[in-house]
This record gives structure tokens, C-alpha cells and sequence, in this order.
């Protein structure tokens, strides 16, 4: 594929190619149509794969038309030298659009950024603080943006700019576009997308596929803390769509229930619902309204929805063929997926079982931070050793902040964490 097949304006083209562009990324690829369709999307993406492009491109093509010289699209960063990166990017593929933008953040005098304001821009890329200087003192107005980008905004949530952020959306108008990009998804920044986000189109870029694109592991852990370990897990896990899988109906209800009570958006599907039921479930899945979908197997057979980032088996299946199945879901088109498995002492003979097909054993993890009790996981299923810190595991975005103020030892660390 070639950026010609996005149909840009020839001028944007041609600053692609003077850009060095030839292949669109993948995340250019999926969000790029969704963007200029004006659907609001929501990027499970870290810096380096592209993401600026992918939504600076199709930003430019809108502003290529229509009124100039007001404020019609904002992006919302938090360091300044993300701001000047995304600024500089809608200067270059701009230019010869003749569209104008401005990098506003605090350190600098204001008086250069008022100015460029004054003459007239359509772009306008910020840090929440001094957005709201400028804005309360009347030098910027939002009321007419109709698109907003907030980029990488579990940063912005480490970096406490959340409620400034809030802010910075009441000062745009209801009906505009939304792009919404984050590296992780704690429960913060999910309500944050619900909330900010209509219909979103969810985009999430792994890395590019290794021959085997699903990872499975074992989370050991007794029956009575599986709930609590599942939450836990999601706080400390980037997921696009995860399908969770229990053993029983009653189950699936629970779960799904009790998941949407802690702020993720959630579905169930199970055999005592309605035709009628299942299919807005599905279709919820499907279109993004739904992160997490908790499914027996009987009710999950034949729901062919793509771009799975995760299987979560809440309940070890009860055969191999099942564990195959579940797993199948995720890991499609080449994009990673992974597995995991809540498992029991009682599931000790089915993992068995399960690593005798794969041909390999599962790695067994432990929740770094999660409080086990007297609960050994790594005493578990004996012969094959529990790790005590999976290296793909890691403290919570926020603990993380605490412990690395260096933004940029943090954003290396990001990639082997978030694409999987
Ligand atoms: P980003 O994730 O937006 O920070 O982009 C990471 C780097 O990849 C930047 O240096 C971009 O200029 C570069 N880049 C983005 N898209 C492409 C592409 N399609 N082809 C080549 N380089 C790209």
C-alpha cells in the first residue's frame, strides 16, 4: 500500500513524499480512512510507530478545505517537546496548503505565541497549562474546533494534567471530532475515553508480527482472589478489546457486571440472553462501544470480530479443543494477541494438557504488586516454575511515573510493554 491510496490532496501528497514517506505504518493505515471518514478514534499507540502522521494527515486534508485563519483543529500534549514534534509535522506536510500552526506550552514567553495567534491559525498544538492561560485571557478561542486530538494521555493523567484537560473540553464545542491516543488504559483514562469519545473506531498497533503472534501465560491464583487479580491485571496491562471467558453463564453475568461497575465498559454473552441481546452485545464489541466482552463458549462460537489484543480465560476450559478455540480469537492479520490463564490448583491437569498440545510450557507469571496472601503462585503446578516478575509485566502507569520522571527512559521502556 502507498499513501496514494488515502486519495490526499496532491500538495499533502506531495509532502509526504518530500517527507521520505513510501509505506504507510500500520496505525496510519487503519486510522488514517476512520479519521477522514470523521470517525472519532481511540489509538492504543506509543511514540515510533507513526501515530503523528496518522492524524495530522487526515487533519490537514480537512483544514485544505473550507473557512482559514480561526482555530478548526486542536491537539493536546503533554511535553512540550511532543507539541513542537506534532507542530513542526503539521508545518512540514502543510506547507504547501498554506495551513498555519502554532506549538503553545509554558517556559517561553507568551508573547511570540499571542502573536501568531492574532495573525490567524488553524492549528493550534498544546500543553494544557498554558492552553488555559491563553484561552482565559481571550487570545485563543476553542469554539470552533471540529477536530481534537489528545495525545498520549496517560501521560498526561501521570503528569496530573487531567483536570486541566477536562477543562480544555468544555471550551470546545459537542459536536466535533475526537482522536484519543494513549499507550496504556488504566481505568482512568478509559472513563476519560468514554467520555470524551462518540462511536469511537479503536486502533491498536503492536509490534510488527513474529512468527507466533499469540503469547500465553499462566496467572496461578486461588478461585476467591481471581476477581481481584483480574482487575489488577487490566490496570497494569495496555488492552484494545479483550474477550474474557468463564465457565458458566451465571458467571459471565457477574463478571461483566462487576467489571462495568469499575469503569470498564463491558458486555456480557451467554446462553440465557435473547437473540436480540446477543447481537447488540456483539455488535457493541464490534464497533467499540464494548472494551471487554465475557463469554461462556457455547454463546462466543461463530462471533467473528477482528483485532482481539486480548483472551483472558477468567475460567481454565474444561477441554483442550476449548482452549484452542478461545485462543484462536485473538493473534489474527499477523497483530499480536496474548493469553492468559486464570488458573487453579484444581486446573493443574488441564494445563497440562493444554502445554502438551502447544508442545511448550506456559509461562507461569505473579502479578508484580498484587497482594497473594499466603498464596504461592510459584509453588503451583510443580515441575515448571513460576517467574517471579514476568518481564512483560510492570507497575501501574501512575507508580511508574513516581519511580522514572525521565519521560524519555520511560517511552523506550513503553514498546515492548504495550505491543504484544
Ligand atoms: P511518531 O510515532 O509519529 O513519533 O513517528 C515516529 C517516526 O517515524 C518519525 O520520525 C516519523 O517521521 C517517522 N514516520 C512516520 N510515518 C512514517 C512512514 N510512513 N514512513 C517512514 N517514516 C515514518
Amino acid at each position: 500500500m502507498t499513501f496514494e491510496h488515502f486519495s490526499f490532496d496532491p500538495r499533502i501528497l506531495a509532502r509526504i513524499e518530500a517527507a521520505g514517506y513510501v509505506t504507510p505504518t500500520p496505525i496510519q493505515t487503519r486510522a488514517i480512512p476512520q479519521v477522514l471518514a470523521g470517525r472519532d478514534v481511540l489509538g492504543l499507540a506509543q511514540t515510533g510507530t507513526g501515530k503523528t502522521a496518522a492524524f495530522i494527515l487526515p487533519i490537514l486534508q480537512r483544514l485544505s478545505k473550507g473557512p482559514r485563519g480561526r482555530v478548526r483543529a486542536l491537539v493536546v500534549a503533554p511535553t512540550r517537546e511532543l507539541a513542537e514534534q506534532t507542530h513542526q509535522a503539521a508545518l512540514d506536510f502543510g506547507k504547501k496548503i498554506g495551513i498555519r500552526s502554532v506549538s503553545v506550552y509554558g517556559g517561553v514567553s507568551k508573547s511570540s505565541q499571542i502573536s501568531q495567534l492574532r495573525r490567524g491559525v488553524e492549528i493550534v498544538v498544546a500543553c494544557p497549562g498554558r492552553l488555559l492561560d491563553l484561552a482565559h485571557e481571550g487570545e485563543i478561542d476553542l469554539s470552533r474546533v471540529e477536530v481534537l486530538v489528545l495525545d498520549e494521555a496517560d501521560r498526561m493523567f501521570d503528569m496530573g494534567f487531567l483536570p486541566d484537560v477536562r477543562r480544555i473540553l468544555k471550551l470546545t464545542p459537542n459536536r466535533r471530532q475526537t482522536l484519543f491516543f494513549s499507550a496504556t488504559m488504566p481505568p482512568d483514562i478509559r472513563r476519560l475515553a468514554d467520555a470524551t469519545l462518540k462511536n469511537p473506531v479503536t486502533v491498536q498497533i503492536g509490534e510488527i508480527a513474529p512468527a507466533k503472534t499469540v503469547s500465553h501465560a499462566i496467572y496461578p491464583v486461588p478461585d476467591k482472589l481471581k476477581k481481584a487479580l483480574l482487575l489488577a491485571m487490566l490496570e497494569q496491562t495496555a488492552t484494545g478489546r479483550v474477550l474474557i471467558f468463564t465457565r458458566t453463564k451465571y458467571r459471565a453475568r457477574n463478571l461483566a457486571r462487576d467489571l462495568e461497575k469499575k469503569g470498564y465498559r463491558s458486555a456480557a454473552l451467554q446462553g440465557n440472553m435473547s437473540q436480540n441481546q446477543r447481537q447488540r452485545a456483539i455488535a457493541g464489541f464490534r464497533n467499540g462501544k464494548y472494551d471487554f466482552l465475557v463469554a461462556t463458549d457455547v454463546a462466543a462460537r461463530g462471533i467473528d470480530v477482528s483485532d482481539i489484543s486480548h483472551v483472558i480465560n477468567f475460567d481454565v476450559p474444561d477441554t483442550v479443543d476449548a482452549y484452542t478455540h478461545r485462543i484462536g480469537r485473538t493473534g489474527r492479520a499477523h497483530q499480536m494477541g496474548e493469553a492468559f490463564s486464570l488458573a487453579g490448583q484444581d486446573d493443574a491437569e488441564m494445563i497440562r494438557a493444554i502445554e502438551k498440545l502447544l508442545g511448550s510450557s506456559l509461562e507461569r507469571r505473579r502479578l508484580p504488586g498484587f497482594d497473594y496472601g499466603n498464596f504461592a503462585p510459584e509453588q503451583q503446578f510443580q515441575g515448571a516454575p513460576a517467574r517471579k516478575t514476568s518481564s512483560r509485566s510492570r507497575p501501574s502507569s501512575r507508580n511508574n511515573a513516581r519511580r522514572n520522571n525521565d519521560h524519555r527512559s520511560r517511552r523506550r521502556r513503553r514498546p515492548s510493554q504495550v505491543s504484544r
